[in-house]
């Protein structure tokens, strides 16, 4: 028998690398891989770890310190989360601690978790003896606690001799329309007892079953085709255009996975859209249908991974639909990952690491258990279509909507002829209000899509020009009106409307160009009867606040619905034929290798909400540059055009997929010091990877939060081994972070930068 005498745990650190802990004795049963415990490390800290192995290997350094206890009997994590693990930390450079900080909810408090517990109201024993009539009897000098009583007898169905069931207090009172003085007047006599149950979290609503819908001829062989690809290949692209049904298909996809006994993961890239797409899966699926993502409360978020995890197929989750982190729940036989609008930005995270893809890392898992993943878009990534088309893929298209509807006309509204012409009315040209005049009259519904929130993306001084800027970073103040207040979009410093320039001290301060919330003003004034709403990051602070708003959207309390990105995709709107894009230029002018490649998903996305049941819909898209190469492609839905021209750019001017990127950030709060360090690890990287190496540049934002920054780019060729590349790049950056007065400075490793 081997005796296991030490441990390698993974502390939720930024340090790369495991660290090797001697197993107490009386430890020695419970510390297995996947384990939660505590451990001492650096001074007085303790923290608590996942062992990763346990072994005999006696570790190369003096005074290997003990496992202070073991937090769960049974271990938290599988194996296959630590392949993952392990996969996201080499792949994205970044420690297996930072993964395990991502994966796991609130910082390991899996132990705090509380069961929610509810008051229950019950018959008392010694009462179920006696007739009920008599106990009736007894309160008839109290009307309103027979009807309590009576309430509970209905609503538990109790008879004399039967069993005593329990009611939730809450029902009780609503059902007997009864104050809760009442009941407890009816405790205190002790003919009702209540008592505290545990209850979950999570709303069952709509958990019935209904048959999931035929498919058409066309879905039909795209399903057909996606299995058939599946035999030979472990991923398989959706190419639908919008409201082709994908969705559909999907749902038959995970029934089949279901009556296998696998677990199925639907991801999506926004927390708006779980909020359509449960009722539509837990329509066919009930209650094994699961649900993951950030605005959870810790609690929330444990109990969900309890029923992740749970064996007993009765009692748990079968199939989870989830934004990105909904990877890292404890999944044990997944047969299924449906990667919905793959193309999707939010997919990467940002900040702060790791810096994971989830698609990317989707696949990853997916291979893990031995699964199938399915990616979906009507406007793919370049990098997953080029993988289609070269074979790596399965591709599978679908080109039709369902029922045969046309894909939405497109009116292309010229701005500044209009501006020219004057026949603008605030921010709105002919061309859209005629739509929106149209869709009105005829009680169809609309939506406005501007890619910026707030009042105006800045405010000027009329005399001197002078712009009020963040304090901490280099970035203009957003000019919020509903709450009177400058915000930085980066940091949330929050200071006052100026009412006079600082610079020349003028009172003549203007709001310039336009968010969210200007037009949400505007359409008010333009179109005074119509029922109009907003839905962007600040409308939507409330946990409920999506489902609540696209509720009174589907029920046709709103007319005009205005929003950011978040409302841009995979809505399904029955009575929506209008789409106005108020300001494409915006888009097709970001400065990034992406950008045309964006606006074009960005637009095809928004087009695809409209004229989805009955009618052709229409979409106006406003821009000052309508002969611009991306807007035709999108007057065409022309993807097979953009994606050749962006192929062409990308080869020629090398970027991914024909290189691999890795983005290195260095921030420092003194301007000279950034300077000095990144020109030093930008020559050290030179040395290797010679002309590959792009940088160091000031990115756009050149300051945040007091940091300045700098960035460097190195694309590696797809042939060159990356894992070498990427040692050699850790290498030269820990030789930075050693050298002499390097400490204040912070530096962050992106792989595949989005
Ligand atoms: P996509 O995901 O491609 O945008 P959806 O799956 O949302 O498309 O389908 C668009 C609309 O058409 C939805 O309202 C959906 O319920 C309906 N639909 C699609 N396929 C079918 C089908 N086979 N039977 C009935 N309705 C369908
Ligand atoms: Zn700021
Ligand atoms: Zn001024």
């Amino acid at each position: 028998m081997i005796n296991n005498l030490f441990a390698d745990i993974i502390l939720p650190l930024a340090v790369r690398g495991r660290f090797t802990y001697r197993i107490p004795p009386d430890l020695a049963e419970d510390v297995r891989p996947g384990v939660m415990v505590t451990v001492q490390f650096g001074g007085r800290n303790q923290y608590s770890g996942i062992v990763f192995g346990v072994h005999d290997k006696t570790p190369d350094i003096k005074n290997v310190k003990s496992i202070i206890s073991v937090n769960h009997g049974t271990p938290v994590i599988n194996t296959s989360q630590l392949k993952l693990w392990t996969w996201i930390s080499e792949y994205y450079l970044c420690s297996e601690g930072e993964v395990l900080k991502a994966a796991i909810p609130s910082e390991l408090n899996l132990n705090n978790y509380k069961p929610r517990l509810e008051t229950f109201i019950k018959l008392s024993e010694k009462y179920s003896e006696g007739e009920l009539n008599e106990i009736l009897d007894k309160l008839k000098k109290a009307p309103r606690q027979q009807d309590v009583l009576s309430s509970y007898i209905r609503l538990t169905g109790y008879a004399e001799g039967s069993e005593i069931l329990s009611v939730n207090k809450s029902v009780l009172l609503s059902e007997s329309n009864s104050s809760a003085a009442n009941v407890e007047s009816i405790v205190r006599k002790g003919i009702l007892k209540s008592v505290s149950l545990p209850v979950s979290r999570m709303t069952e609503a709509g958990s019935y079953k209904e048959p999931v819908k035929s498919l058409s001829d066309a879905q039909q062989a795209a399903y057909l085709m996606i299995k058939s690809q599946f035999r030979e290949k472990d991923v398989v692209l959706l190419h639908g255009v919008t409201s082709s049904g994908k969705t559909e298909i999907y749902i038959h996809l995970i029934e089949e996975q279901l009556k296998r006994g696998k677990q199925v993961l639907y991801m999506l890239p926004e927390i708006a859209l779980t909020t359509q797409i449960i009722l539509r899966l837990k329509r066919h699926f009930g209650p094994v249908t699961g649900v993951y993502h950030s605005r959870f409360s810790n609690n929330e978020k444990v109990e969900i991974w309890k029923k992740v995890s749970e064996e007993d197929p009765i009692k748990s989750y079968r199939l989870i639909l989830g934004v990105r982190s909904s990877l890292f729940l404890p999944f044990s036989n997944l047969g299924l990952i449906i990667v919905d609008e793959e193309h999707d930005g939010s997919y990467k995270q940002h900040d702060p690491a790791p810096r994971y893809h989830a698609r990317d890392s989707a696949i990853m898992l997916a291979a893990i258990h031995n699964a199938k993943t399915i990616l979906g878009s009507a406007s793919p990534s370049i990098e997953s279509y080029n993988n289609a088309i070269n074979g790596k893929y399965g591709l599978t298209e679908l080109k039709e909507r369902f029922g045969f509807i046309k894909l939405p006309s497109i009116v292309l509204a010229n701005t500044r002829e209009a501006y020219r012409k004057k026949l603008m009315v605030s921010h709105f040209t002919p061309e859209l209000l005629n739509a929106m005049d149209e869709a009105l009259g005829n009680d169809e519904q609309i939506i406005l899509f501007q890619n910026r929130r707030g009042f105006s993306p800045y405010i000027e001084c009329s005399e001197c020009g002078w712009i009020p800027v963040c304090i901490q970073c280099a970035v203009n103040l957003t000019y919020h009106k509903g709450i009177g207040k400058l915000v930085c979009h980066y940091c949330g410093y929050t200071t006052t409307m100026p009412s006079k320039c600082d610079n020349c001290h003028s009172t003549g301060m203007v709001t310039r160009g336009f968010g969210t919330e200007k037009i949400e003003d505007e359409i008010k004034i333009v179109f005074p009867a119509a029922r109009v709403a907003r839905m962007d990051q600040d409308t939507t602070r409330n946990k409920n606040s999506f489902s609540k708003l696209i509720r009174a959207f589907e029920e046709r309390r709103i007319d005009i619905l205005i929003g950011t990105q978040m409302i841009s995709k995979g809505l399904d709107f029955e009575n929506l034929t209008v789409v106005g894009i108020l300001n494409a230029d915006n888009l097709l002018n970001y400065p990034d290798f992406r950008a045309h490649e964006r606006s074009f998903q960005l637009m095809e996305q928004v087009s695809g909400r409209a004229g989805r049941r009955q009618k052709q819909g229409k979409v106006v898209i406003q821009t000052s540059d309508p002969a611009h190469k991306i807007i035709r492609m999108v007057l065409r839905h022309d993807y097979e055009g953009m994606f050749r021209m962006q192929t062409d750019e990308r080869t020629t001017f090398n970027y991914p997929p024909f290189c691999r990127m890795v983005k290195i950030s260095i921030k420092h709060k003194d301007r000279a010091q950034l300077n000095y360090f990144s020109d030093i690890l930008g020559r050290d990287l030179k040395e290797i990877f010679g002309k590959r190496v792009l940088g160091p540049e000031s990115p756009v934002i050149s300051q945040v939060q007091l940091w300045y920054i700098k960035n460097i780019i190195i694309k590696i060729e797809r042939e060159k081994p990356q894992v070498k590349a990427k040692q050699l790049i850790m290498e030269t950056i820990g030789r930075l972070e050693n050298s002499k007065g390097a400490s204040a400075l912070k530096i962050a490793v992106d792989v595949d930068p989005y």
